[in-house]
């Protein structure tokens, strides 16, 4: 049945134990700009942060924050302030990242199919180096760099080829026949490739081994084979090596009886890694910083029963999480108004789900929730990682906006979609030719 994660910045207080995002109550922020509505909390993102910087303490070692995990303007902001660069896996990644105020000294570009018009993007912002899935990248990199003049730093993206055991199959990542990285036993050519090419630097090794990782043994296996795969080199190829990016993965928690990740454990591997290698370390985490910093708040339509099911109907669904429907991932449900002990005495097992057109369309199942009735505001708990970036117009519905919190503050960093911006691409005549 699974129950709930409350971190220090959402918590109950005052008098009716309302649910607040650091100093303000959760049913404030929906009065104002309405559900369905993503609430981040800067102070959750801060302490997220502090934790893994201070476990890695001593390590030589850059934080490039995984935009894709969430992008959102106010989020990034959040971020550069604490000093993180980032990690992108696109152009449109990368425009944002700019305007958050990154420069491309604090940009490293990931992904498994970058275009040319994004290589050269990057190219010409001077990004820290790129994470090359191919040789047909790496080839593509070396044409559009001697195009322009320049020198692009790169770092191979291995496949260490090891198994991992995560919640769900789509977040592996780093295991044999999987699309992203260069297959192991290919590294060593194509990191030599790059050391002939004119216009590529060899700057570094890197992987990415999947999400949502509470073992080390995926790193350390990781690891260990790129460690292999940097002895194999002949020293001409090793010249100019700096980085050994160890991708992101640090899972968080998101429901009471989830395994932890253990930083300290963690930053064993990475000093490890990094003495013996003697190279600096780049991590990428994503949803380690984000995920419990953000809550999805939704306002309860109707209740209906049908098929001997209770069902909890919200404002809010596959559309705003997708999370639940596509991985069946689950996140914790609550009142934002604190139920009376005799309703939580009487709770019922609902699913609750959203309005969209789809029985896939669902943000919890068989979940114990006190007396919900249409009216009350219901927040889906661990919603800032995968998931306002994950929203779609599905059934032309417009996507919620998202709300920073500090302290006692609160301030809409994306604005909820108009009516006018669901078609504002669109045209009832073609825009015909010949
Ligand atoms: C998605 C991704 C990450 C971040 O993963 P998390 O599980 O959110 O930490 C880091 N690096 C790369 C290359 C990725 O694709």
């Amino acid at each position: 049945m699974g129950s709930s994660i409350l971190t220090a910045s959402f918590r109950r207080s005052g008098e009716n134990n309302a649910l607040h995002c650091e100093g303000v109550p959760l049913a404030r922020i929906a009065e104002t700009v309405g559900t369905p509505v993503f609430v981040y909390s800067s102070a959750e993102i801060r302490l997220q942060y502090e934790k893994l910087k201070g476990a890695l303490e001593g390590i030589p070692h850059r934080i490039h924050y995984s935009v894709k995990a969430n992008s959102s303007l106010g989020v990034l902001a959040v971020l550069r302030e604490l000093g993180a660069g980032v990690d992108i896996v696109s152009g449109g990644e990368l425009h944002r990242a700019l305007l958050a105020g990154f420069t491309g000294d604090d940009v490293v570009f990931s992904g498994v199919g970058k275009t040319a018009p994004e290589i050269r993007e990057a190219l010409r912002a001077g990004v820290r180096f790129f994470n090359v899935e191919s040789e047909g990248e790496l080839r593509a990199i070396d044409a559009l760099a001697s195009e322009d003049g320049l020198i692009a730093p790169v770092a191979i993206r291995v496949n260490p080829e090891v198994d991992v055991d995560t919640p769900h199959e789509y977040t592996r990542t780093g295991g044999r026949g999987h699309k992203f990285g260069i297959p192991y036993d290919e590294a060593e050519a194509v990191a030599l490739l790059a050391t002939e090419l004119a216009n590529v630097r060899l700057v570094g090794l890197d992987m990415h081994v999947g999400s949502q990782l509470t073992r080390m043994e995926p790193y350390e296996r990781g690891v260990a084979r790129l460690l292999d795969l940097v002895e194999l080199l002949p020293s001409r190829a090793r010249a100019d090596l700096r980085w050994l990016d160890l991708g992101g993965g640090l899972a968080v928690p998101y429901d009471v009886d989830d395994d932890k990740v253990d930083l300290g454990a963690f930053a064993a591997v990475a000093r490890r890694a990094a003495r013996s290698s003697g190279l600096e370390l780049v991590i990428e985490p994503g949803r380690f910083l984000v995920a419990n910093a953000g809550v999805l708040v939704t306002r309860v339509l109707y209740r209906k029963r049908s098929g001997g099911k209770d069902y909890v109907i919200a404002d809010a669904g596959m559309t705003e999480l997708l999370r639940p429907s596509h991985y069946h991932a689950h996140h914790g449900v609550e009142r934002v108004e604190e139920p009376h002990r005799a309703e939580i005495e009487t709770a019922d097992v609902v699913d609750v789900v959203g309005p969209v057109c789809e029985s896939g369309d669902f943000l919890a199942l068989d979940r114990k929730l006190a007396s919900v009735e249409p009216g009350d505001l219901l927040a889906i708990l661990s919603a800032g990682a995968y998931a306002y970036v994950m929203a779609s117009n599905y059934n032309s519905r417009q996507k919620p906006p998202e709300v920073l919190v500090d302290g006692n503050r609160f301030g809409v960093v994306t604005d909820r979609e108009t009516r006018d911006d669901l078609t504002r691409l669109e045209r009832t005549v073609p825009a015909w030719r010949e």
